[in-house]
């Protein structure tokens, strides 16, 4: 699987790179919290970046909420 940590950021001539952080994503009503999860982040223009297995993990999550 492709790495996407230390690349050159898709929006500007940052690289990306990996933090381990605790992440909050709203989605509409729902707010979902993932703990130590790693993220992508520019050190430029600090845009962020999720890992399949991170948005894995949020769907994951979703789904338990709404049942
Ligand atoms: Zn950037």
């Amino acid at each position: 699987m492709a790495e996407m940590y230390g690349f050159k950021c898709e929006y500007c001539d940052g690289i990306v790179e990996k933090k381990i952080t605790t992440e909050e994503f709203r989605h509409k009503e729902t707010l979902v919290i993932l703990k130590n999860v790693p993220v992508g982040i520019c050190n430029k223009c600090k845009n962020r970046s999720y890992s399949a297995e991170v948005l894995e993990k949020l769907g994951k999550a979703l789904l338990n909420r709404a049942t």
